[in-house]
């Protein structure tokens, strides 16, 4: 568990709002995610599940995507938060996909991902390099 500040906490918020508009019928696992740009803007997204399986969005994907539609290719996200569903045991950091793809768009490799207790109070933080520290793919990052 880690302590948060106010900023972080409404990412969580805004985070778990948008999980609740998931359409998951397959895995009946929702997710929310909210990220913060360097320019400040907030971008929420959730997973967006389909009877092909490669055709589902995550959530992380989701908010990413939406963040370069509004803003350009140049976003960058400076910290992004996820929520899962309450029922789940732990905490879960975004999946090795995600991870991939918040490495592309990314500020520094040090910024904050912050993933939620299922309770909802308590959160869990790790830089995108400790989650992502070997690239295995060429990036402009
Ligand atoms: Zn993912």
């Amino acid at each position: 568990m880690n302590e948060i500040n106010n900023e972080w906490a409404f990412l969580i918020k805004k985070a778990r709002e948008v999980q609740k508009n998931a359409y998951a019928p397959y895995s009946n696992y929702n997710v929310g995610a909210c990220l913060k740009s360097t320019s400040g803007k907030i971008y929420s997204g959730c997973n967006v599940e389909h009877s092909l399986y490669t055709l589902t969005t995550h959530a992380e994907v989701n908010a990413i995507d939406t963040m370069i539609a509004s803003e350009g290719a140049n976003a960058r996200i400076e910290v992004l938060a996820i929520t899962i569903p309450k029922k789940s045991e732990k905490p879960n950091f975004p999946c090795g996909l995600c991870r991939a793809k918040i490495s592309e768009h990314m500020k520094n490799p040090e910024i904050p991902i912050l993933t939620s207790f299922p309770s909802g109070d308590l959160v869990r933080i790790a830089s995108l390099e400790e989650l992502y520290p070997h690239k295995s793919f060429k990036s402009l990052n």
